[in-house]
C-alpha cells in the first residue's frame, strides 16, 4: 500500500497501522521558528522529513512519527552560525472535535487512554487529518531556548574562549578592528569590569 502523505482522511485509515511519509516545507517551519529568539532567530535549513505509522480505533487516530530536521541559529554566546540537527520520535492521539463534545454515554477516557497519558491529545475537525501543524509544534518544543555551541556540537564555544583570551592579552591601545563588530558590547563590558 502506498504510504500516506501528512494529510489524509479518516477513511484512509484502518485498525492496522499504515505508513505515512512526507515533508514539512522550509517556509512552513520558518513561519513558526522565526522570532522565537529575536535576532538570533532560528531558520530551517530545509524541510523536516517525517515518517511514521498511523492507525485508527473507531474515530480515535493514533500517530507515531519520527521527525528529522536541521535548524540554523546563532550561538547566543559567541554568535557563531550553527546548525542544530535532531531526530525526534513523537506520539499523538487525535480525537474528533472537542473532547467535551463527546456524546453522552461515551466514556471520555478509557483505561487504555489513561495508561497512555503521556501521549499528546490533539483534535481534528471533520474527517480530514493534517499532521503538519501538530508535528511542527513538536519541532518548536525541541528547540533550545538559549542555544549555544553546546547544542550544535556538544562542546563549549571555542571561539568565545579564544576571543576572550585575545582581548585579555591585547594592549588597551590596540585597535579592535580585526574583531567581529558584533563583539562590541562584550568588549565594552570587559573594559568596565577590568
Ligand atoms: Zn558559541
Amino acid at each position: 500500500m502506498t504510504p500516506l502523505d501528512l494529510q489524509f482522511r479518516l477513511d484512509d485509515l484502518q485498525e492496522d497501522p499504515r505508513e505515512f511519509r512526507g515533508q514539512i516545507a522550509t517556509e512552513a517551519l520558518d513561519e513558526v521558528l522565526k522570532g522565537m529568539i529575536g535576532e538570533l532567530g532560528f531558520r530551517a535549513q530545509g524541510p523536516a522529513v517525517v515518517t511514521g505509522n498511523v492507525y485508527r480505533s473507531r474515530r480515535d487516530v493514533f500517530v507515531e512519527a519520527e521527525i528529522t530536521v536541521a535548524v540554523g541559529y546563532d550561538c547566543v554566546r559567541c554568535l557563531d552560525p550553527l546548525v542544530f540537527k535532531f531526530e525526534s520520535k513523537v506520539r499523538h492521539l487525535l480525537v474528533p472535535g472537542k473532547r467535551e463534545a463527546a456524546p453522552t454515554g461515551e466514556v471520555a477516557l478509557d483505561a487504555e487512554d489513561a495508561a497512555d497519558a503521556d501521549d499528546d491529545l490533539d483534535c481534528y475537525e471533520g474527517d480530514t487529518i493534517d499532521l503538519v501543524p501538530i508535528l511542527r509544534e513538536d519541532i518548536l518544543l525541541e528547540m533550545p531556548m538559549n542555544p549555544t555551541c553546546v547544542e550544535s556540537q556538544g562542546a563549549a564555544c571555542a571561539r568565545f574562549e579564544q576571543v576572550l583570551s585575545a582581548v585579555s592579552s591585547t594592549p588597551e591601545a590596540e585597535p579592535e578592528a580585526a574583531i567581529d563588530p558584533r563583539w562590541a558590547p562584550l568588549l565594552e563590558l570587559k573594559k568596565k569590569l577590568s
